[in-house]
């Protein structure tokens, strides 16, 4: 088992069990988290014999960072995984912060037609401690503290429900990396059973749903997800949510040149998601292999903003990050090519 695989929780029953006391799960949290050491020797507060004891139990493997490029306010990072498989993480300079994009799969078998992600079959999940690692080992090398995190990185996180939902636990933590729950968004391309079990957790994170089509008959065409979870039950679902969790949801929403960003769009979007409480986030298309797809031109993009605000719904417009080290949205891949 890895170390940072293991919630608060987890290792304190672990001390039970070889029968410490379970507050040396703390000591052990506070070494990790807070004072980023990675070496159990430095666990000064430890008796030898115990340090000894967590090098027998536990594996401190980390994913290692075989590559990374800077652009500006971004970079990207290219981690090798113990298995010689290798993801991706973003990390975005805001003005309130940094915020890290992570990756949730190797591969992702979700197959939306826009995106660069999913050329690569999800090979398998990624592990709780996979997850945890692209977020600490970023602060740790930039020696700066993360403000959020975003699941939007490769994969889709809730076709890996359990490990996601133990890693934002962890990296939500006080005494982890203490990322408050409304700086972590999960991002979903709407996987319903999974979408209501997580209005039932009772947590704060942002839900962001992966939308890009106002119709089924588009929405199908983009992402084939939605022939098993179609619009009206992703959007009776999502009412659901917002009213189990008094969350707002965000509706992103993608503009590919000619497909999906007219005003007749516009217009059926603004009807899909009236009195909802819900806010729009047009995504500029970043521009990829899928030849066939084109990012919409400024007036486009434009006009359907403008819609939207008459129409009333909140929307916002995602400022645009990476696309010349290809770490922007959708441009993120498995594999090296
Ligand atoms: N599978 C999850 C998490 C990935 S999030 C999901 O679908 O939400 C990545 C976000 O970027 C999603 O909203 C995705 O639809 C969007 N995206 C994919 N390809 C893109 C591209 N080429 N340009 C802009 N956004 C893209």
């Amino acid at each position: 088992m890895n170390l940072y695989q293991m919630t608060l929780e987890d290792l304190e029953k672990y001390f039970e069990s070889i029968g410490e006391k379970k507050f040396k799960a703390l000591q052990v949290y506070e070494w990790l988290y807070q004072k980023k050491k990675t070496d159990v020797d430095e666990f000064t507060n430890l008796k030898k014999e115990l340090r000894e004891k967590l090098k027998e139990d536990f594996s401190f493997k980390r994913p290692e960072i075989i590559k990374r490029e800077i652009d500006k306010d971004v970079q990207k990072f290219l981690f090798l995984l113990e298995d010689g498989e290798k993801i991706e993480a973003v990390l975005m300079e805001h003005n309130y912060g940094l915020s890290v994009c992570v990756s949730s799969q190797v591969g992702c078998n979700m197959g939306c037609a826009f995106c660069e992600s999913g050329r690569l079959k999800k090979v398998r999940n990624l592990k709780v401690h996979e997850m945890v690692l692209q977020v600490l080992t970023i602060e740790e090398l930039l020696e700066r503290e993360i403000h959020s995190v975003v699941i939007m990185g490769i994969g889709e996180p809730l076709d890996n429900y359990d490990n996601v939902m133990q890693f934002i636990k962890i990296i939500n933590h006080p005494k982890g990396l203490a990322i408050g729950a409304r700086h972590i968004t999960l991002s979903t391309c709407g996987i319903i059973p999974k979408i209501k079990e997580l209005s039932h957790l009772g947590i704060q994170i942002n839900l962001a749903i992966s939308l890009h089509a106002p119709n089924d008959e588009l929405r199908s065409k983009l992402m084939p997800i939605n022939k098993a979870y179609p619009l009206k039950e992703l959007m009776s679902t999502l009412k659901e949510y917002i009213a189990l969790t008094h969350r707002r949801v965000t509706m992103e929403y993608i503009l590919l040149q000619g497909v999906n960003d007219g005003e007749s769009h516009a217009h059926e979007l603004a009807t899909l998601l009236r009195g909802m409480n819900a806010y729009v986030n047009l995504i500029p298309y970043n521009e990829t292999n899928h030849l066939e797809f084109k990012k919409s031109s400024k007036e486009r993009i434009d006009r359907f903003f403008n819609i939207l605000k008459q129409e009333k719904i909140n929307v916002t417009i995602r400022r645009e990050f990476g696309s010349k080290i290809s770490a922007a949205c959708g441009q993120l891949r498995s594999k090296e090519v």
